[in-house]
């Protein structure tokens, strides 16, 4: 088993029809950047940086934050790493942070979480724009904000970072030799100003961990509604095909990177959507990598279409039936 393991950390996910289709890991810790090498991903597509909040008693100091940013990139070499700002509040909760005047939240979720912390708690964002800016000195930095609805959301986070590059130029320090801006699309009212935000980022990555529980209004942590709804309902593949669409032609790169893209079937279907990158838990590399060598995209592409021009009762059940019928 460890073999066939080893053996998929070197296989390139190409599929059968030749197209590369692009394979990233999700990662929080230090520790987690390993599993790029004995994955053989690409990437890390989604690094969470409050993990190193979450598990710290006190809030990280500037320089903590720096070193594990720079030791995470340098673990990386080569293999781009897209940082995710603080996304605390929520149900994830820091005790060295209070929260809303202590008032308790009835939807935490949909509440003073993430990049809306980060923008009213602005020296939050200021320090960990100096950290990473100063970690990716003369390297490529990716740099992504979780919880983006509105377009000004993401100007005001990025103002945070070039005035803090400003700062850091004004001081004749190290920058990074570029710096690529992207957000996270999880608030279904997003979708609806692609057109704004497209030409103010490089990359966009669809988590569908929170995107799903928004858009049927279904709590992600609540196991009497994990039944309630599929990943393979018509309503969310059309609506990341939908995205998708919007953004065909722009200079953005679309990744997935919620848990839906970690399992064969939702993969399957949303490379059938038009998507190319996918960043996922990494035990799921291995397998992924395996089922896209099988997979003919052209076909799904086309199965896809079919299917979302007129909705078949169980979708699920007939991409089952249509993978089992070419081995996938
Ligand atoms: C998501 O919401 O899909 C996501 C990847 O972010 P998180 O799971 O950390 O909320
Ligand atoms: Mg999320």
């Amino acid at each position: 088993r460890q073999a066939a393991y080893a053996a998929l950390r070197d296989v390139v996910p190409v599929s059968a029809d030749g197209k590369r289709i692009t394979v990233m890991i999700n990662a929080g810790l230090r520790d987690d950047v390993a599993n790029l090498g004995l994955t053989g991903a690409d990437g890390i597509g989604l690094f969470r940086t409050e993990f190193q909040f979450l598990v710290s008693a006190t809030l990280p100091a500037r320089e903590r934050q720096t070193r594990l940013y720079r030791e995470v990139m340098e673990q990386a070499g080569n293999k781009p790493v897209m940082f995710r700002t603080v996304d605390i509040g929520g149900d994830k909760t820091l005790p060295y942070l209070r929260h809303n005047d202590g008032d308790d939240e009835e939807n935490p979720a949909m509440g003073w979480r993430a990049l809306r912390v980060a923008l009213e708690r602005d020296g939050l964002l200021k320090v960990q724009a100096r950290a990473l800016l100063e970690a990716a000195a003369g390297r490529t930095l990716n740099v992504m904000f979780p919880m983006v609805s509105e377009p000004w959301e993401f100007d005001a986070a990025r103002a945070v970072f070039d005035s803090q590059l400003e700062f850091l130029r004004s001081r004749r320090k190290r920058v990074p030799e570029a710096i690529r801006y992207g957000v996270m699309l999880e608030v279904p009212a997003l979708a609806e100003q692609l057109d704004v935000l497209a030409p103010k980022i490089q990359f966009l990555s669809i988590g569908t961990n929170d995107l799903t529980q928004f858009l049927f209004a279904a709590d992600r942590a609540n196991p009497k509604l994990a039944e309630r709804y599929d990943w393979l309902s018509p309503a969310i593949l059309r609506f990341i095909r939908r995205i998708v669409r919007n953004l065909e032609g722009q200079a953005v790169d679309v990744t997935v990177c919620g848990e839906m893209g970690g399992r064969q079937l939702e993969a399957l279907a949303l490379i059938g959507l038009g998507i190319e990158r996918l960043s996922i838990t990494p035990a799921s590399v291995g397998p992924l990598k395996a089922m896209i060598g099988k997979c003919d995209v052209s076909a799904i592409r086309e199965a896809m279409e079919g299917w979302l021009a007129a909705p078949p009762e169980n979708l699920r059940q007939v991409l089952t039936s249509w993978a089992t019928e070419r081995g996938i």
